[in-house]
């Protein structure tokens, strides 16, 4: 029988509901490559293997008596550690986190519970989600399966990671700045920034809550859309959840199809800056889509050459505020506390003990934004900023239907090139933010490998708000043409660990 590790969300969904497999093998199946092949990707933070197997015992008994079964049932997913678990730990890849084990579920979390979704464990980020490489985990970097000395993208690394070495066919991730589409477009895997407000985020560890979005992380469009509809729909636990059904994203994926639809490339996406094998995989891309009879148009946004540094003073201003939660009293990490010191005294050799670097950083930076004075000069101007280019998405799809750019500049860098260099680390989002600063939807999927070094180049594919459903449309039909032209990089490339 083929290995359950390599088939697709779906066909096993499909293999558990017949019969052919049970979830109990699947399970199996999966903890033994995690077994196999973490110890050099480092994935997992932390595995569940009791919890998973009982999961699918569950979904198996359900099946035995008869019991429908839903779309993902029995199905492996891999958890990004910034989502809480009732009774497992969640770090959010900080040492000020470490050891603290969450007293209930985040939304996220219960509904892949009640969706009978395994949850396999916790996987490796970027401390508190601040970064694109992974490198800012206090628990040490994640390998990016195609090659274990480049990074697997951040923050979310861990998830782009398990998905690409096969350790599971679904992951969450979250997207603040990129941390969904740039993991997924560096290791050759599709990944979804739903729009804002689309999935909850009751439970999730504040980063910058006006741009935080939870979403899908997998190998295929179709995986990745049955995974949006378990985990999207309002939360009357999330003020900012939207009161609307969830856009058919499922039925988008199984009907991909671009035939007059308007798609647009962003102009300010590309040339200098961007490696040579990303534009030219970019350009085959725009082309098939040409071939599959999509209109497409050249857009100029020309506010988004600003999106970068208004990200990086409201996404710090909100890390400021929402990081001070962590003050040695309500959450894991205490120390100093030998009864000579003031409750401050501890909260701050608290803090300077078990915050990292970039955290530290990005928190001095919001807080001087945010003083009196400052705020108007950094703050009220970045707002102001995000304005410009909502108005520039606005003029946009009044035009076409969707826009398209590289994911991300370059293919995946060398662990330890840019951990010195935050500039430098930042550029990797240069085209992801300011759909984050807008808060529509936006899809990350693979087309192809970069000439010059074998490795995953992604598509971004970009979608109004609440409009969804075309990024898997367009995905799909993308996915489907690509695959049967080239061949599917990860499936069918993927070197092997
Ligand atoms: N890389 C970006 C940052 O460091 C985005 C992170 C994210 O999306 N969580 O802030």
């Amino acid at each position: 029988m083929s290995d359950p590790t390599r088939l697709t969300a779906a066909e096993t969904a499909a293999k558990i509901a017949s019969g052919e497999l049970t979830a109990v093998a699947v399970t199996e199946a999966h903890l033994a490559r995690i077994e196999a092949v973490d110890e050099k990707v480092h994935a997992f933070l932390h595995v569940d293997r009791e919890g998973a197997l009982a999961q699918a015992r569950a979904v198996d008994e359900k099946r035995a008596r008869g019991e429908k079964l839903g779309p993902l049932a029995g199905v492996p997913l891999a958890l990004k550690d910034v989502f809480i678990t009732a009774g497992i730990p969640t770090t959010c890849g900080s040492k000020i986190l470490k050891g603290w084990i969450p007293p209930y579920d985040a939304t996220l979390t219960k509904r892949l519970k009640d969706a009978d979704v395994v949850i396999l464990g916790k996987t490796n980020m970027d401390e508190f989600a601040m970064g694109s490489s992974t490198e800012n985990s206090a628990y040490g970097p994640t390998g990016n399966p195609w090659d274990l000395t480049r990074i697997p993208g951040g923050s979310g690394g861990g998830s782009s990671a398990a998905l690409a070495s096969f350790q599971a066919p679904l992951a969450i991730g979250t997207d603040t700045g990129g941390s969904i589409r740039q993991p997924a477009a560096v290791t050759g895997t599709v990944g979804v920034k739903p729009t804002y407000g689309g999935v909850s985020r009751y439970g999730l560890v504040a980063f910058s809550s006006s741009l935080d979005q939870g979403g899908p992380c997998a190998r295929t469009v179709l995986d990745a859309a049955l995974l949006h509809e378990v985990i999207a729909g309002h939360d009357p636990l999330d003020s900012t959840s939207i009161e609307a059904p969830v856009p058919p994203v499922v039925a988008a994926a199984r009907n991909g199809d671009v035939k007059g639809m308007r798609i647009g490339v962003v102009k300010e996406f590309g040339g200098e800056g961007y490696q040579a094998g990303v534009m030219q995989r970019f350009n085959e891309a725009v082309e098939l889509l040409r071939e599959l009879g999509a209109e497409v148009t050249e857009i100029s946004c020309p506010s988004f050459d600003k999106a970068l540094a208004a990200y990086y003073l409201i996404a710090p201003s909100e890390c400021s505020s929402n990081l001070a939660r962590f003050d040695a009293m309500r959450y894991g990490l205490r120390v100093a506390d030998d009864g000579t010191r003031s409750a401050e005294e501890v909260t701050a050799l608290t803090r300077a003990e078990g915050f990292g670097p970039e955290v530290k950083r990005r928190i001095m930076l919001g807080t001087y934004a945010l003083s009196s004075g400052y705020y108007d000069a950094y703050y009220g101007s970045a707002q102001k900023v995000r304005t410009l280019i909502k108005r520039d998405f606005e003029r946009a799809f009044g035009q076409v239907d969707v826009l398209v750019s590289p994911t991300t500049p370059t293919t995946a860098f060398p662990i330890g090139e840019r951990v010195d260099d935050p500039m430098a680390m930042y550029l990797a989002d240069l085209c992801t933010i300011p759909s984050n600063l807008a808060g529509n939807a936006a899809l990350s999927l693979p087309c192809g490998l970069a000439p010059e070094d074998g490795l995953p180049v992604g598509l971004q594919i970009i979608a109004p708000a609440m409009a969804d459903d075309r990024l898997y449309q367009v995905g799909a039909a993308v996915e489907a043409a690509y695959t049967a032209r080239w061949g599917h990089p990860l499936l069918e490339e993927a070197p092997s660990l």
